[in-house]
């Protein structure tokens, strides 16, 4: 794709004169915008009201120093970040990641993201994102509590449960929001709502953990409907063996699927004949264990110190759950060879833009994260409404609820899809579907 529209042009340039070194922040706004042409072409008023370049613009980025005390006694200080990237469609919500390789850049393309992601679920909840450069890979849990009551004591002067409700990413789970919440709430005193993503027993909303993977998956059996098939026998590449992945890889198991790998940021174990998922479990779900250290005693099953994506492996179905720019074109080229006719992003933006465009040429089904990963920041959503109303539903209700959002999110890119010829490109479907939607609040309010 290119761009043609001379205010779309002209706001892209000005971006990257403004924001050069950003290159993950101008990856997103480049899909984005691309992906958008079309509307913009058709209709004046988002030029007038200056829509774009009020979309690309951060409404507040705050950076902070967290100093905290290592188990040796030193003190250690990292860079935390908010980004609050765009509250239109209601209280900022995003999720807060620690990993080594969070930068400014990085929390802008995830905050501008999830902006549109949100908008698709039809709750009312804006786009940000937030996070550190501190890696909680081989820390005690006291240096993981010490640096999380740092992180907050300074995030607690910018987030409210109706203002900004941060939640997890990778590198902070329940273990990690559980620190973040206590220090806001010997901050702040006894909130409910201003973290989602809490253990249950803390009020967090059952089915929040299984969420993203299991949304996936809903959104993979609408996908495969529309095909006229279903998952029964499908095999299934999944990269990753966080969060989103393994329970993208439970629910595919459930419903008949095959997972014939997973991977960690070192290695990936496969076999076409399926892996052992309580294996998956026991390292890196229940315990921060390797891949490389998957037993068994099955010759079928092999384990390689490569990433997922540069191993042949037959399959029907791929979903990268890991993290952003995973694939990159060799990669989705050696997919399609092995017959992969779906792919669904469970993580943010891991398809690097020569890779959508090999999987477009290809013509298969491919969903982009901010529709088919939706799952996580719905049942988000519906935590601050239990909290709100000061209740806690069944995992059966929870569960429910998400797959009705799922599924309306999958209608909403059909349609989009029909209304501008656009074939079964749901990557170009879901820029639109949701820029529409935030670009009509914005001209309803005015200079917001
Ligand atoms: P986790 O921290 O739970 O898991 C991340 C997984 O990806 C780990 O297995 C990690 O391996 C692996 N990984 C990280 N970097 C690489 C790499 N460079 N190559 C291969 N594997 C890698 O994170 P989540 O599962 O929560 O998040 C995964 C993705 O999904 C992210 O893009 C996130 O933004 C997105 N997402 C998450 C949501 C959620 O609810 N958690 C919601 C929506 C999107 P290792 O153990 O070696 O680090």
């Amino acid at each position: 794709m290119t761009m043609d529209n001379a205010y779309v042009k002209r706001v892209y340039n000005k971006l990257t004169e403004s924001n050069a070194h950003e290159t993950e922040f101008l990856q997103a706004v480049k899909e984005f915008f691309e992906a958008i042409e079309i509307v913009i072409d058709e209709d004046d008023n988002y030029e007038k009201h200056a829509i774009l370049e009020r979309l690309v613009e951060p409404e507040r980025i705050i950076s902070f120093q967290v100093p905290w005390l290592n188990d040796q006694g030193k003190i250690e200080v990292n860079r935390g970040y908010r980004v609050q990237f765009n509250s239109v469609n209601g209280p900022y919500k995003g999720g807060i990641r620690f990993h080594p390789t969070v930068t400014q850049s990085v929390l802008k393309f995830l905050a501008f993201e999830q902006t549109f992601k949100n908008s698709l679920t039809n709750l009312p909840i804006g786009g940000a994102k937030g996070g550190s450069d501190f890696d909680p890979k081989g820390r005690s849990d006291n240096e993981i509590m010490n640096f999380c009551y740092s992180f907050m004591t300074e995030l607690n002067k910018y987030i409210g449960s109706d203002y900004d409700v941060p939640s997890g990413d990778i590198g902070v789970g329940k273990r990690e929001i559980s620190f973040l919440y206590a220090m806001y709430k010997k901050l702040n005193g006894p909130h409910l709502g201003v973290l989602t993503g809490k253990p249950t027993d803390l009020f967090g909303s059952y089915g929040r953990t299984e969420a993203t993977g299991y949304g996936l998956i809903y959104f993979l059996n609408e996908m495969l409907a529309v095909a006229d098939q279903s998952l029964e026998g499908k095999k299934v590449i999944i990269s990753g063996s966080g969060n989103v992945a393994y329970y993208a890889a439970r629910k595919v198991q459930e419903l008949g699927g095959i997972v014939v790998s997973m991977s960690d940021s070192n290695s990936t174990v496969y076999n076409t004949n399926g892996i052992d998922l309580d294996q998956i479990e026991i390292l890196k779900i229940n315990s921060a264990n390797r891949i490389k250290n998957y037993h068994t005693s099955d010759k079928e099953t092999k384990i390689e110190e490569k990433s997922v994506w540069d191993i042949d492996i037959q399959a029907d179905i791929a979903l990268p759950c890991a993290t952003q720019n995973e694939i990159n074109e060799e990669q989705a080229k050696r997919l399609m060879n092995n017959g992969v006719k779906f792919v669904l992003e469970g993580a943010n933006m891991p398809s690097k833009p020569e890779a959508i465009k090999v999987f477009k040429e290809a013509d298969i089904y491919f969903a982009p994260g901010k529709a088919s990963n939706a799952g996580g920041v719905t049942v988000s959503a519906l935590e601050m409404s239990q909290n709100s109303m000061r209740l806690q539903w069944t995992t059966d209700k929870v569960d429910k609820e998400l797959k009705i959002i799922m599924q309306g999110i999958f209608e909403q890119c059909v349609k989009a899809c029909e209304d501008y010829n656009l074939g079964k490109d749901f990557a170009v479907a879901a820029d639109i579907a949701s820029f529409k939607k935030i670009a009509h609040q914005m001209i309803e309010m005015g200079m917001y």
